[in-house]
């Protein structure tokens, strides 16, 4: 499982703004630069094996949906996981 992190309004499309949310509610997936940002906004981040809820859960708690689970072919909007309840590694 992957997901992306899109960069804030800099980025030019809707992204973290540093609200602190992913790290606090899934910290240990997410944690935040010393402004208060995803460390990894702006890029792709390989979820661990066995912490794809929490990876979920930010998604979920971030105000700005700038978390997306990426696959192969596309990229989910926050939500869209949520229909089927499950993903596949890819
Ligand atoms: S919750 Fe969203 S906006 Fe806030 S730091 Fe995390 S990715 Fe950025």
């Amino acid at each position: 499982m992957r997901v992306h992190i899109a960069m804030g309004k800099d980025g030019g499309q809707q992204g973290c703004t540093g609200h602190g949310r992913c790290a606090v509610m899934a910290g240990e997936v997410y944690s935040l630069d010393d402004n208060g940002y995803n460390i990894h906004r702006g890029q792709t981040l390989e979820v661990p094996r066995g912490l794809e809820e929490s990876a979920r859960l930010g998604v979920r708690v971030c105000p700005e949906g700038a978390i997306t689970v990426v696959r192969s072919s596309h990229v989910d909007r926050p939500g869209a996981e949520a229909s089927t309840g499950h993903s596949r590694r890819g």
